[in-house]
């Protein structure tokens, strides 16, 4: 799996350090609130688990299957509800992890569908925003690093269901595509 990596973009140690900070900023948001954490899966798998475990505040944590990419190196630009039943939100303050904010239509949708469900206040975090120019006005209140306009895989991102698992993220070789 390594081998097919041309580049580490932001190695594991580099996350990890950044994750204390975003948590830490995180507590100080939501101290004193009820909070559901919601996590878009699959992407967010890892920096949920890393992340959640350095804010000590009593909270919900949901899971929401969305897909976006559908297997390419690009957004396809729509975005499909998985789940058959969505977690209740009502009257809550919602955190939204999702892996990376790239064309902003996967979160923006979420957040619609969140706000219909009653969600009271929705605060966004991602591990990665993407410099690009978005057709939707839309930053992440938390983020952990801004990366230019590039695929990436790792720690939580896929190509075609893989390197997923790999604690960095990476660049592909040409030849792994
Ligand atoms: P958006 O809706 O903001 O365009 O895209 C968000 C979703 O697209 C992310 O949750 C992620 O699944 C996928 N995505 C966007 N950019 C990348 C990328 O560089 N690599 C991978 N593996 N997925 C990406
Ligand atoms: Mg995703």
């Amino acid at each position: 799996m390594h081998d097919d990596i041309e580049k580490v973009l932001i190695d594991e140690e580099v996350i990890q350090k950044r994750l204390d900070l975003l948590a830490e900023k995180v507590t100080e948001e939501f101290r004193g609130e009820s909070i559901v954490v919601v996590a878009l899966l699959k992407g967010a798998i890892l920096f949920m688990a890393d992340l959640l475990r350095r804010v000590p505040l009593a909270m919900e944590i949901e899971c929401l299957n969305v897909a976006s990419y559908h297997g390419g190196t690009e957004s396809s630009g729509e975005v499909s509800f998985l789940d058959r039943k969505l977690p209740d939100v009502s009257g809550k303050s919602v955190l939204l992890l999702d892996d990376i904010l790239d064309t902003g239509r996967t979160l923006d949708a979420v957040m619609r569908k969140l706000k219909d469900q009653g969600a009271e206040e929705i605060k966004t975090c991602v591990l990665l925003t993407k410099d690009i120019e978005r057709d939707i006005t839309l930053e992440a209140d938390f983020s952990g690093f801004t990366i230019g306009d590039e695929f990436v895989v790792g720690y939580g991102l896929d190509y075609q269901g893989k390197y997923r698992n790999l604690p960095y993220v990476g660049i592909l070789k040409n030849s792994a595509i």
